[in-house]
């Protein structure tokens, strides 16, 4: 009986190890969360395709629901024909639709040339919020 306890004790030491490398590799997720913390990608809503980051964070338009990016990743189509934006807050705007490569569907605009007050617009790639996803 004696002789089991005692192998029993050898066990629980062991087991104090593992805890102790188990606490190592916590310490080392802990790092990883950081860097996920790191710069946000931005998906497109449907197919989950890539199109841009934070890193490229130009701003946002809450009353509008956009946000801007001065970067765009290829999965992103920049329409070849512009037209007059039709929403009455952006009238006389000239626009590009943005679609998604993967699923074609409507993710934003680029506003290609804008009345002196959407100045801080153009050239910006705006995206819809809730065509996309961070
Ligand atoms: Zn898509």
């Amino acid at each position: 009986m004696a002789g089991k306890m005692k192998v029993a004790d050898d066990c629980s030491y062991k087991t104090f190890s593992v805890c102790e490398s188990a606490a190592d590799s916590s310490s080392t997720r802990v790092e990883e969360d950081g860097e996920s913390d790191g710069p946000a990608v931005f998906m497109c809503g449907k197919c989950k395709l890539p199109i841009g980051d934070s890193l490229s964070w130009a701003g946002s338009d809450d009353e509008q629901n956009q946000i801007m990016l001065k970067r765009i990743t290829d999965n992103v189509f920049i329409g070849k024909e512009p037209f007059v934006s039709g929403t009455r807050k952006e009238l006389g705007c000239l626009v590009v639709n943005l679609t998604c490569r993967g699923c074609c569907s409507e993710l934003g605009i680029m506003y290609i040339s804008t009345p002196k007050k959407l100045d801080y617009k153009r050239s910006l790639f705006c995206f819809n919020v809730e065509n996309i996803e961070r």
